[in-house]
């Protein structure tokens, strides 16, 4: 006889790439006996009913909440606090409200101060996603193998935590919990300032008067593309994203730009063997990321390649 699902309503505020996947994990793995969904926009609602992915799709982010025992916010970070006052009247006490954020301080500093003291507030963040958007580009693939960091407020509630560890590791990922502090300065090395790093290089490529864009685009393989594929994230989100861990982006940028220089005197001395040096030590980090599984060793990033056709002997 299968078990009954951990929780009996489910719901997600906001159906993108991660609200999208959880719904497709969630339903995949019976976390639920019912998902009830809604989206900032109509036509996101009427794709999600044309999904089918739901059991319900509603209008109101009030009535997504009615009666939920899990409720989970999968919008952009800055909208966070005013879609918890929204919501709070309408929770069911017991329930647990957690998010998916790609900042913490900010989230938890936005939503707590609405949340009744009758629910359990455990935010959290799947680190895991793709440079695509919308209803469409959720997988039930996405969160396997890949953290989940929970940042708890002192005092929660130990079963809330337990429950929501157990329904990030239904989804297939490996959970982690920290304070929100914590997170955001790890965040902002790991993810916050390559993506601010691929924002620049892409966008000063395109502005280089010697190159044409056209040779930019043809010659992309050179590096180029590996940059424009985190550059093509999206710009919503990203701007919350920095607009919400400014501090920690701001110490982890001042870092970079002293690294940045002592590369650069490096290569205005001729100074081959602090590059080499410094190369080397990159290369042993990318090794180590292998060997930990997070990401594949195939060569291109297991790209792949035209073969050339053999010659008639
Ligand atoms: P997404 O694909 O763009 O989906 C965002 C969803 O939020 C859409 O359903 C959108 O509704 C809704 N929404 C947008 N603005 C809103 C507002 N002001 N009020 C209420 N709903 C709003 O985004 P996503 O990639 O799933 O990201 C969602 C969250 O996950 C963000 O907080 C992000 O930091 C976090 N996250 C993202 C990634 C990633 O790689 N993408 C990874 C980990 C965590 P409409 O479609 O109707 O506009």
């Amino acid at each position: 006889m299968n078990a009954a699902p951990p929780f009996k309503r489910v719901a997600l505020i906001g159906f993108g790439l991660i609200g999208g996947s959880i719904a497709r994990a969630a339903r995949e793995q019976g976390l639920a006996e019912e998902i009830v969904t809604t989206a900032r926009s109509a036509k996101t609602r009427a794709r999600v009913k044309e999904l089918g992915i739901a059991e319900s799709v509603v209008e109101t982010n009030a009535e997504a909440v009615d009666n939920a025992d899990l409720v989970i916010l999968c919008i952009p970070v800055g909208a966070c606090g005013a879609v918890a006052e929204e919501i709070a009247p309408h929770l069911k006490p017991g329930a647990i409200v957690s998010d998916v954020g790609s900042v913490k301080g900010a989230v938890v500093r936005d939503m707590a101060p609405y949340l009744p003291a009758a629910v359990h507030f455990v935010p959290a963040h799947p680190v895991a996603g793709t440079e695509h958007s919308g209803p469409d580009s959720g997988f039930a693939e996405l969160f396997i193998n890949r953290w989940c960091i929970l940042t708890p407020p002192e005092g929660t509630d130990a079963e809330a935590i337990e429950r929501l560890r157990a329904f990030w590791t239904a989804l297939g990922a490996k959970v982690e919990i920290m304070t929100p502090d914590h997170h955001d300065l790890v965040l902002a090395i790991t993810s916050h300032l390559p993506h601010l790093i691929a924002y620049t290089i892409v966008g000063t490529a395109d502005e280089l008067g010697q190159v044409t864009s056209s040779e930019v685009m043809k010659f992309s393989a050179g590096g180029f593309r590996d940059f424009t594929r985190i550059a093509a994230s999206d710009p919503i989100m990203w701007r919350d994203v920095f607009l919400a861990n400014k501090d920690a982006v701001l110490e982890m940028l001042g870092t970079f730009n002293e690294d940045l220089s002592k590369l650069t005197r490096a290569i205005r001395r001729g100074d081959g063997e602090a590059l080499f040096e410094h190369f080397t030590r990159t290369r042993a980090i990318r090794r180590g990321i292998v060997e930990i599984g997070q990401d594949s060793a195939a060569p291109d990033f297991g790209r792949p390649h035209a073969h050339l056709v053999k010659k008639a002997e």
